[in-house]
């Protein structure tokens, strides 16, 4: 299928939020976290943020990661509740993870473009063509998804989940095809078959706003997040020479905090969602970044506000729960994933 079609029918399965511009005076926000607080101890809750949440979300929580360490927060929590500052398919996770636990999103208008790409249907008629293929999920799926899933995993461990994989076996790698091409990279096997999904966030960015960064900026490394749009051209670039080898990364946002730890650089040109910024900036204050796409925000990310936390933990909603049925097929993939984290 063309790209242009699968586009099309992935769009449709998606709807965009507005979003919301919060002008809270900082007095405002310090009581309304200070609430929060209250709240969490009040439920034995503990408060879960991505990178790519607002700053004033990111600054409450209890941890603040990607998708694999939130994952594995929490697996080894010991609160009652889980409050997930992300998307709906984080909560997810968690609740397959945590079946005892209450696991709350306080938007449920948090999906992911990413996730929507694929159903447990899509993936079922993909697994008919290659009986003797091995199903490797991004973590970005739904849990229905990961039911039919043999591994998990996410940006951070990729390259790690496929490298288990015995080299004979084809691998159908899903949802993301920006991703799968990293991997395939990465690993130099030649079987891994790539789905055509794709996050409307990263696609966004391109080659010609790489080059463009590069170019403003030329002292700068170059820290992509795999699911870009410009991965397949920043490989290829690299690979010829056209892009510095030893300069240009492909990392999760959790690969990205650690390579700048351990770099003698100072600047950096990041290509991933905006939110990344608030913890490199207060991680790294004598350091400078540039985003390699000024307008890479995911609205679904955004959803999630302070008032919508208060409420929710006031509440005790939106709960986001897994069926026993699916959480058990799903859990098998994901305990696969962790393992190799
Ligand atoms: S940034 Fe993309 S992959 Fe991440 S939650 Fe938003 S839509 Fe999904």
């Amino acid at each position: 299928m063309a790209n242009a079609i699968v586009e099309e029918t992935f769009e449709t399965r998606y709807t965009l939020p507005p979003i919301e511009m919060i002008e809270d005076p900082p007095e405002e926000i310090r009581q309304k976290q200070k609430r929060v607080r209250e709240l969490c101890t009040e439920r034995n809750a503990i408060l879960l943020a991505h990178h790519y949440q607002r700053p004033e979300v990111q600054e409450v929580a209890d941890a603040v990661a990607d998708s694999l360490k939130l994952s594995q927060a929490a697996a080894k929590t010991k609160a009652d509740v889980i409050v997930f500052c992300g998307v709906h398919f984080m909560a997810e996770t968690a609740s397959i993870l945590c079946p005892e636990k209450t696991v709350l999103l306080p938007d449920l208008r948090a999906g992911c473009s990413l996730a929507a790409s694929i159903t447990a249907e899509d993936l079922l008629e993909w697994k008919a063509q290659f009986p003797n293929a091995v199903v490797v999920a991004y973590i970005n799926t739904s849990a229905a998804v990961k039911a039919e899933s043999d591994y998990c995993c996410t940006s951070a461990n990729a390259t790690k989940v496929v490298q288990a994989i015995p080299a004979e076996r084809p691998i159908l790698f899903l949802p993301d095809r920006f991703l799968a091409k990293v991997v395939a990279w990465q690993t130099q096997r030649s079987n891994v078959f790539g789905y055509p999904g794709y996050c409307h966030v990263h696609k966004t960015i391109q080659p010609e706003q790489v080059a463009r960064i590069l170019e403003e900026h030329p002292d700068a490394e170059l820290l992509l997040h795999p699911e870009c749009g410009c991965v397949s051209s920043c490989m290829a670039r690299a690979a010829e020479g056209g892009l510095p080898q030893e300069r240009t990364f492909f990392l999760s946002t959790e690969g990205m905090l650690r390579h700048i730890s351990e770099s003698r650089e100072r600047e950096f040109a990041v290509g991933t969602e905006l939110g990344i910024f608030h913890q490199l900036h207060k991680k790294f204050p004598d350091k400078t970044f540039y985003p390699v796409n000024p307008d890479a925000v995911c609205a679904f990310m955004k959803t999630i506000t302070l008032d919508r936390v208060i409420r929710s933990l006031e509440t005790m909603s939106p709960e986001v729960r897994v069926s026993l049925e699916t959480a058990g097929r799903a859990r098998r993939a994901i305990d696969r994933m962790l393992e190799l984290a």
